[in-house]
Order: structure tokens, then C-alpha cells, then sequence
């Protein structure tokens, strides 16, 4: 067997899921979405049993044995370590989200600098993430470690699978643990190319028609609300508001046009 894989699917035995956890973990280190003791997994592998991510602990660093089973409470049931101390957060998301099966938190770089900018990751810009990650909102700060950052995912857990936290991360969940942490990986790569085309200053966006014909070629809906939109910005919607960082630079280019014009002779 390949002892760094992770297989699709919840249908194995507790050992199993404890060693994928485990791989996942140094995944999250090799690719520097997470440093030092940041970042927690869990998975929820029964009714009321959730395997966790023990707090303190490189997730690099992990062996099945340093695993914490808790209840959906939060209540230990087994294992000599704390849990991750973002163990609310985490239950927040099962309690509300019956179909999701694995939770991944990490601070992977360019999507928590979007996330510290409070800037959505809500543009149609590349295909293949519309499929899955249409839309990846920022929920409001909250301190890490408390209810409050439960709280703040609220409103948010029905209709994302993917979700920026304010000047902190972000969080990413579904069916599985292979899901959950494609979806990580999927954010900081969509992250990633945002920002080039940030810095290369245009950014193409697709059309509404393209992101519709997308969304037809696997048979996904878009189960928005106006509250909640779930659509990313295309090629048609509105102009964005002009940034702080917008006016900075027309600010820069006004006073150097101003500057050309007390030149001329
Ligand atoms: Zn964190």
C-alpha cells in the first residue's frame, strides 16, 4: 500500500481514516499552506464521533496515536492530547452541514492575504475552478480559538464549501478528507492566479453564458441567494467599486499628469 495516499471516501475503519489524517497533516507542512503548530483537521467518522487534530502539534509531526476523538459536543472520548483548539469551529460546520464529512484549516499564503485584504475570491476567472469553487467568500474576523469564529461562519456554511477568515485563513470541507483537502488546494490556486492578474493589471473575466455553459457540463445549479450569491462576478456584472488602492493610484497619476502640465513650457 502506499502509506502517503488518501483514498476518496469515507468507508474505512478508524485506523485508516487516523493514518490519512495523519498524511494530510504533513501535506498541509509540504506545502506551506500551514507553519509551525498552525492548522487542524478533523473528520467526522460516526454519528457522534468526530477524529481531530490534536492543538500544539506540528501537522507535519503527527502519528495516529496523537489523534483526540470527541464527541459532537466537543467532549473528549478518547486520546491523551487537547484537541485543535478550533475543534468549535469545526463542530459548528458538522452540526450545520449533515453531508459534510471532513473539515481542513490551514493559513496557506496568498488566499489568506486576500483573506487579511477582506477580499472575496468571487471572480470568474478560470474554468475549471468554477466548477467546484465558484465563489469563496470572506467571513468577518474573529478571534481564532472562540465561539465567536463558529459564529462567524454561520451564515455562510449552508452555501460555501470553501470560506476566506478575515485576517486569519481559511477553512475548506467536504464529503472526505481527499475533498476537503482538494479544496484547500484548489483555494490557494485560485488564490495564486488572482493575484497574478492583479499584478499584471486585466484581468479577463469569463461571461455569464461560458460560467452557465460550465455549470450545465456537470449538471450543477446554482443554488445562490441574493443574501448569499454563490455566482461569481463575470464579464457582465457591474464594476466593482473603486478600492482604496484604485484612488491611491489615481491619485499618483493625477499629480504626475498635473506635474507634465507645469512643465510645458
Ligand atoms: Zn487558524
Amino acid at each position: 500500500m502506499n502509506l502517503q495516499a488518501i483514498t476518496p471516501g469515507m468507508d474505512k475503519d478508524e485506523q485508516e481514516h487516523r493514518r490519512e489524517l495523519c498524511v494530510a497533516g504533513a501535506w498541509l507542512c509540504e506545502r506551506a499552506f500551514v507553519v509551525a503548530t498552525d492548522g487542524n483537521l478533523s473528520l467526522r467518522i460516526g454519528e457522534n464521533r468526530v477524529l481531530t487534530s490534536p492543538t500544539g502539534m506540528s501537522k507535519g509531526m503527527l502519528a495516529p496515536a496523537d489523534l483526540v476523538v470527541t464527541d459532537l459536543d466537543g467532549s473528549r472520548l478518547e486520546g491523551h492530547r487537547a484537541p485543535s483548539s478550533e475543534l468549535q469551529m469545526h463542530l459548528a460546520i458538522y452540526r450545520r452541514r449533515p453531508d459534510i464529512r471532513a473539515i481542513c484549516h490551514a493559513h496557506p499564503p496568498v488566499a489568506t492575504g486576500f483573506a487579511a485584504a477582506g477580499m472575496a475570491l468571487d471572480k470568474a476567472l478560470l474554468a475549471e475552478s468554477i466548477l467546484d469553487l465558484e465563489f469563496i467568500p470572506v467571513a468577518p474576523y474573529a478571534t481564532p480559538g472562540t465561539l465567536d469564529l463558529a459564529d462567524s461562519l454561520r451564515p455562510l456554511v449552508t452555501q460555501y464549501n470553501a470560506i476566506l477568515l478575515a485576517n486569519h485563513g481559511v477553512v475548506t470541507f467536504g464529503p472526505d478528507l481527499l475533498t476537503a483537502f482538494f479544496r484547500m488546494e484548489t483555494t490557494e490556486h485560485i488564490a495564486r492566479v488572482t493575484l497574478v492578474t492583479e499584478l499584471l493589471g486585466h484581468q479577463v473575466l469569463l461571461s455569464n453564458r461560458d460560467v452557465e455553459r460550465l455549470l450545465a457540463s456537470r449538471n450543477r445549479p446554482c443554488k445562490g441567494t441574493a443574501d448569499a450569491p454563490t455566482r461569481a462576478r463575470t464579464a457582465e456584472s457591474p464594476a466593482e467599486e473603486e478600492t482604496p488602492r484604485d484612488r491611491r493610484q489615481l491619485e499618483v497619476l493625477l499629480a504626475e499628469a498635473l506635474r507634465s502640465l507645469n512643465d510645458r513650457p
